[in-house]
């Protein structure tokens, strides 16, 4: 500090009161006249002799040659340095890494954010949690590839950032870490992370597409809720379940293939996807949450697979598109009255233990795999019924089963006449139906 008030004092005398000479003064025998303004490069400033035929040739030789310095704030020779980072970024030094952590934006007023891969010497290895939580000025973030974690909450409510890029050492996204980044676009996910946290992206409202590595074996819940322009996502094969609410309200999602190695989908986990118009359910999946598929209004047809066991509360509800329906399983649980609620259901195929269309005025045809018993009232009220066919191994059929059916006439039988015969039916079983024609495989009955 004192050295540098007093070259700085020195500088001045000499431009304004004189000649200053520096010693040996060589062969060229002149006596040397310092300029008042500095020179300078990236790392040192000097004063250049003006006098003619100045012999100097090394800057080092000249007058106040010496290293910026940027200890007081600004250098006394005026020097500007560039940084192709972004400079006051607040650092927080780890001892177990030697290194760096970023804490947060600090001095910084950049809004497109440079990290520097190393500070004063040290590796740049971390983003902290929250670094630069709801920071909504910034519009870019580059990361360098030494940063290996990112944070929880890092990004969270940057709603300005529309770029950002993921270095390829990250091996998680963290909870909340992009959650209501509203207008990012897209983002690539470096092949190498293996976890996407619960609610990393939730929100991130203007977010397209997405691509997720093979490297990716988890997707937690919550993870791309109300990203509600996100029309294209592949899933890679090997995630074992579909989390809760990982794609609820992704009303842009058209369709989605979900791979073979999935065997759970989870409560909510395509809730509100009103566009959603495909998807298969693959056959390694046994359940099927609640409310997994709920309000996807654009779903036509769904298939579901024969390893389901039990398809939970109101999974389909409000399918307000949904005409066909096949069940493939035969033992399958359904979870009451709410699975297929609301839904327009025209041909049904399915197991007789879930047959249960009562009042439905959209069901056209009825299609029984398997199964004993066709239960009481299963089918009553329904009014554009035309056909129904049935296994060779019903037993029985409820009371009321088929009643009001006004415009049933067609019964298909996989069965002989003297089997249809055996069947005990229940009170008013076919009472005001269309007038029934049962086809068994050896002929027909009728009951007009
Ligand atoms: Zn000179
Ligand atoms: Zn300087």
């Amino acid at each position: 500090m004192k050295r540098k008030l007093l070259i700085t004092l020195l500088s001045l005398v000499c431009a304004t009161v004189c000649v200053f000479a520096l010693a040996a003064c060589g062969g060229g025998g002149h006596t040397h006249e310092w300029a008042q303004t500095w020179e300078s490069n990236e790392t040192h400033h000097w004063h250049n002799c003006i006098a003619d035929g100045c012999f100097i040739t090394d800057v080092s030789d000249k007058y106040g040659y010496a290293e910026h310095d940027f200890s007081d704030g600004d250098c006394v020779c005026g020097y500007k340095p560039t940084y192709n980072y972004t400079v006051g970024l607040e650092y927080k030094f780890d001892f177990g890494i030697d290194g760096y952590f970023i804490k947060g934006l600090g001095t910084a007023t950049d809004n497109d954010i440079v990290i520097p891969s190393e500070y004063e010497g040290k590796p740049v290895t971390k983003i902290e949690d929250r670094a630069f939580e709801n920071c909504n000025s910034l519009t870019s973030i580059k990361i360098p590839d030494g940063v290996t974690e990112i944070g929880r909450n890092a990004f969270a409510g940057c709603s300005s950032l529309t770029s950002i890029t993921i270095p390829n050492g990250v091996t998680d996204i963290e909870e909340e870490t992009f959650k209501g980044c509203g207008n990012i676009a897209s983002i690539v996910i470096p092949n190498g992370v293996t976890t996407i946290w619960p609610t990393a992206f939730e929100g991130c409202s203007s977010l397209t597409g997405i691509t997720i590595p093979d490297s990716v074996t988890h997707i937690g819940w919550n993870a791309f809720e109300n990203c509600s322009k996100l029309a294209d996502i592949n899933l890679p094969d090997g995630i074992p379940y579909i989390s809760e609410a990982t794609f609820m309200g992704c009303i842009s999602l058209a369709s989605i293939t979900i791979p073979n190695s999935v065997t759970t989908i989870s409560n909510n986990a395509f809730k509100g996807c009103s566009k959603l118009t495909n998807v298969t359910i693959p056959e390694a999946v046994t359940q099927l949450g609640n409310n997994v598929f709920r309000d996807c209004s654009s779903l036509t047809s769904i298939v579901i697979p024969s390893g389901v066991s039990k398809i939970y509360f109101s999974s389909f509800s409000g399918c307000g598109s949904l005409t066909n329906l096949i069940i493939k399983g035969n033992r399958i649980q359904i979870d009451g009255d709410t699975v297929f609620d609301g839904c327009p259901i025209e041909t049904a195929t399915v197991p007789s233990n879930v047959c249960s269309f009562i009042n439905n005025p959209a069901l056209k045809t009825v299609v029984i795999t398997n199964g004993e018993r066709i239960y009481d009232s299963a089918l009553k009220n329904c009014s554009n019924l035309e056909s129904i066919t049935l296994p060779a191994t019903i037993a029985y059929i409820g009371d009321e089963a088929f009643m009001n059916c006004k415009k049933l006439t067609s019964v298909t039988f996989d069965g002989t006449k003297e089997q249809w015969r055996q069947i005990s039916v229940g009170s008013n079983w076919s009472y005001q139906t269309g007038g029934i024609i049962v086809r068994c495989t050896n002929g027909e009955i009728d009951y007009n």
